[in-house]
C-alpha cells in the first residue's frame, strides 16, 4: 500500500509540476486582475508583495549560479575535450549554426509579417516617443576587442559572459597540457563544478513555485485590453517563433541527428517554461545545461561551451520579434521598403541579436539599431512596447531552444552523446 502511495508520488516529475504552475499562474493572475479590486490586498500584499518577492527570488537564485557555473563547467569542459583543434571544430560549427539559424529566423519573420500585414490601419496616434531608449552605438571593433578580458574579476564580477568564456577556454585547455603539474588546480575546479550542478538541481526543485509566482504576477499585472489593438501585430511574432520553434529546429534536429523530436520537446520542456516565464536566457543556462546532461544525454564539455555562448550571441527568438516590428512599424507610418532595405534588415537584426543580452526586455531596445538602419522612426516602439512583456516571455523560449537544439546536434556530431539517457523515459 505504501509502496503504491510512493509510486503515485513519484509520478508527477519536475515537468509536470512546471506545466501545472504555469497554468495555475496564469489563471490566477487573470482572475486576480479582474475578481480582486484593486487595493492594498491586491497590489502591495499579493502582486508586489508574495510574487514579487518569490518570483524574483527564484530568479536570484538562478542568477547566483550563472557566472560560477559557467566558469567552471567550462574550465571542466575545455580540459576534458583538451586539445585546441577539437574545441576550434566545436566553436566554428557552433558560430556558424547560430548566425545561420538567426538569418533564417530573421527571414522567416519578414515573410509572415508581409503575407499578414499586421501595421496596416493601425492609428498613429498616442505614441510617447519619450519613452523609448535607444541603443548606445558600440562599434564592431570594440565589439571584438571586448571579447579579451582586461580584468577577469571584473568580467565575472559584472557577469560579461564573452570574457569569461574567452579566460576559461584558455584555462581549461592549459591545464589539460600541464596534466599533474596542475592537478590541484584542476581538481578543485572540477570539484567546485560538481558542487554547482548540485547546487543547480536544488534550486530547481523550487522552479514550480518561483514559475507560479513570475506568471501570475505577469498576468495580474497586464489585463486583456491592451493587447486588443495589437492582435495582428502578436500573431504575426508569435506564429513566427512557433514555426521557428517547433518546425525548423525539429527539422534541422532531425535531419543532423535522426532524434525523435518530439521526444527531445518533451524533455527539454521544464527548461523552456523557466525561460518562458523568467524572460531571461542567461538565467536559464544552468537548468539549460543539466537537463541537457541529464534527460537528453549531451554531454557537458559541449554543452558548458554552447550554452553560455548561444545565451550570449544567439537571439533567434529576439531577431523574429525585430523582423516582424520593422514591417509593423513601416507599414503603420506607410514606408514601403526597398530589397536592398530588407536585405539590410536580414544583416542588423543579425547582428543586433548577437548583441542583444539574455535579460528581460533588451531585444526592444536592439530593436531602434535595426530600424535606424533602415530610416524607420524609433518611436514606433512605443506602439509594440506595451505588449512587448508577452512577447519576451516566448521568444526568450525560442532563443534558448536555439541554443539547445544546435549543441544537441554538435554534441551528436562529435560522439559526445548518451543515447541511453536520451531514450530513458
Ligand atoms: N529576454 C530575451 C532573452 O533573455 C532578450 C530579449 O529579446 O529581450 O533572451
Amino acid at each position: 500500500m505504501e509502496k503504491k502511495q510512493d509510486n503515485a508520488k513519484k509520478k508527477v516529475g519536475l515537468t509536470t509540476k512546471i506545466f501545472i504552475a504555469l497554468l495555475a499562474g496564469a489563471v490566477a493572475g487573470i482572475v486576480i486582475h479582474y475578481v480582486v479590486p484593486a487595493g492594498f490586498v491586491r497590489d502591495t500584499v499579493l502582486v508586489n508583495g508574495i510574487f514579487y518577492v518569490l518570483g524574483n527570488g527564484f530568479i536570484r537564485l538562478m542568477q547566483m549560479l550563472v557566472v560560477p557555473l559557467v566558469l567552471c563547467s567550462l574550465i571542466c569542459g575545455s580540459m576534458a575535450i583538451g586539445d585546441t583543434k577539437t574545441l576550434g571544430k566545436v566553436g566554428v560549427k557552433t558560430m556558424v549554426f547560430y548566425l545561420c539559424t538567426t538569418a533564417l529566423a530573421v527571414c522567416l519573420a519578414l515573410a509572415v509579417a508581409s503575407v499578414i500585414n499586421p501595421g496596416i490601419g493601425m492609428s498613429m496616434k498616442d505614441i510617447d516617443a519619450s519613452s523609448v531608449t535607444q541603443a548606445a552605438p558600440v562599434s564592431l571593433v570594440d565589439t571584438l576587442l571586448n571579447i579579451i578580458p582586461k580584468n577577469i574579476f571584473h568580467s565575472l564580477a559584472n557577469g560579461d559572459m564573452l570574457p569569461i568564456i574567452v579566460f576559461a577556454l584558455i584555462v581549461g585547455v592549459l591545464l589539460a597540457k600541464m596534466g599533474n603539474r596542475a592537478s590541484v588546480v584542476a581538481n578543485f575546479f572540477s570539484q567546485c563544478n560538481d558542487l554547482m550542478m548540485e547546487m543547480t538541481m536544488v534550486v530547481m526543485k523550487l522552479a514550480p513555485i518561483g514559475v507560479f509566482c513570475l506568471i501570475a504576477k505577469t498576468f495580474a499585472g497586464i489585463g486583456l485590453d491592451a493587447f486588443l489593438p495589437m492582435l495582428k501585430y502578436m500573431f504575426s511574432v508569435i506564429l513566427a517563433l512557433a514555426i521557428q520553434c517547433f518546425v525548423v529546429y525539429q527539422l534541422l534536429l532531425f535531419f543532423f541527428t535522426r532524434l525523435n523530436p518530439f521526444r527531445f520537446i518533451k524533455k527539454f520542456f521544464p527548461v523552456m517554461a523557466f525561460a518562458f516565464s523568467t524572460s531571461t536566457s542567461n538565467a536559464t543556462i544552468p537548468m539549460s545545461i543539466d537537463t541537457l546532461h541529464k534527460k537528453v544525454g549531451v554531454s557537458k564539455q559541449i554543452s558548458s561551451f554552447t550554452i553560455p555562448l548561444g545565451a550570449t550571441i544567439n537571439m533567434d527568438g529576439t531577431s523574429i520579434m525585430q523582423g516582424v516590428a520593422v514591417i509593423f512599424i513601416a507599414q503603420a507610418y506607410g514606408i514601403s521598403l526597398s530589397p536592398a532595405a530588407i536585405a539590410t534588415v536580414v544583416a542588423t537584426a543579425t547582428i543586433a541579436s548577437i548583441g542583444t543580452a539574455g535579460v528581460p526586455s533588451v531585444g526592444l531596445v536592439t530593436l531602434t539599431m535595426v530600424l535606424n538602419s533602415v530610416g524607420l522612426p524609433t518611436e514606433g516602439i512605443a506602439l509594440i512596447m506595451g505588449i512587448d512583456r508577452i512577447l519576451d516571455m516566448l521568444r526568450t523560449a525560442v532563443n534558448i531552444t536555439g541554443d539547445a537544439v544546435c549543441t544537441t546536434i554538435v554534441s551528436k556530431q562529435q560522439n559526445a552523446f548518451d543515447q541511453k539517457v536520451f531514450d530513458a523515459d
